[in-house]
């Protein structure tokens, strides 16, 4: 059985500069049976609505600003997977969610990105369920226990977000070495609550972690971390990192 994953996807140069991230991912890829479909949760997707998308060919979007040329150049042309769209909509529908079909959306780089390391044939197809922020934690882990069992049908669940994600206190200088002990708290505490199965301290992070605000001014790109968790079973690191002095860039899985 495919575990789930919460990978951080750092920035989009991560697609051409994929640092220690590339071969951790393309290593984490290689070690797992090749999965039949990828359903991804992307910090990238913020919604009011449970939305999910059902688009047989979805475009590679370039959603963000000021990066390189070559960067809006890079295209992840997997297919979508509509039937897989309408099992994930009875799921959730069947555990008390109002899920609703999003036939336009395209791959935000949160998926992309990642995906491009990991199967850069672009040959698998994936589906998107956006992440319904103003919930917070508990809606996250209960749309993942709500998905889960699709692992047992050759489906990757993934959490595509970051471990630590405050952009405005990044040094772009930074060499890996370079960890801002603040951003570095934060993220042991949440490795050892994850470790500990403490779902109760997990989801009450903002209150009781170091930092924790510090770390995420705002939580769209901690969220994914519940969604996975939810969909997935027992916890271990796959990799960590930092770069940019505080930009968490660790990737876990729940077997
Ligand atoms: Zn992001």
């Amino acid at each position: 059985m495919l575990p789930s994953l919460f990978i951080s996807h750092g920035s989009p140069m991560l697609a051409l500069q994929p640092g220690a991230s590339g071969p951790a991912l393309e290593r984490l890829a290689g070690a797992l049976p090749r999965p039949k479909a990828i359903v991804v949760m992307s910090a990238h997707w913020e919604s009011h609505e449970l939305l999910v998308s059902g688009s047989p060919a979805p475009e590679t979007w370039h959603d963000f600003g000021g990066f390189p040329r070559e960067l809006f150049a890079v295209q992840y042309p997997a297919p979508g997977n509509p039937a897989l769209a309408r099992q994930i909509i009875e799921l959730l529908a069947a555990d008390g969610l109002e899920p609703r079909l999003d036939n336009q959306r395209p791959f935000d780089h949160g998926t992309w990105v990642p995906l491009s390391l990991m199967y850069p044939a672009a040959d698998i197809p994936v589906v998107q369920v956006s992440l319904p922020s103003h919930m917070g934690p508990a809606l996250q882990t209960r749309i993942g226990q709500a998905l889960g069992s699709l692992r047992t049908e050759g489906v990757l669940l993934i959490g595509s977000g970051s471990i630590t994600h405050n952009l405005g206190e990044l040094d772009w200088r930074a060499g890996p070495e370079s960890i801002e002990p603040w951003a570095r708290e934060f993220r042991d505490w949440v490795v050892d609550k994850l470790s500990t199965q403490d779902e109760a301290a997990l989801h009450d992070y903002r209150q009781q972690a170091p930092y924790a605000v510090r770390s995420h001014p705002s939580d769209e790109h901690l969220l994914p971390l519940y969604f996975a968790r939810g969909a997935g079973g027992q916890f271990s690191v796959a990799h960590q990192g930092f770069t940019l002095g505080a930009l968490g860039m660790d990737i876990y899985r729940f077997d």
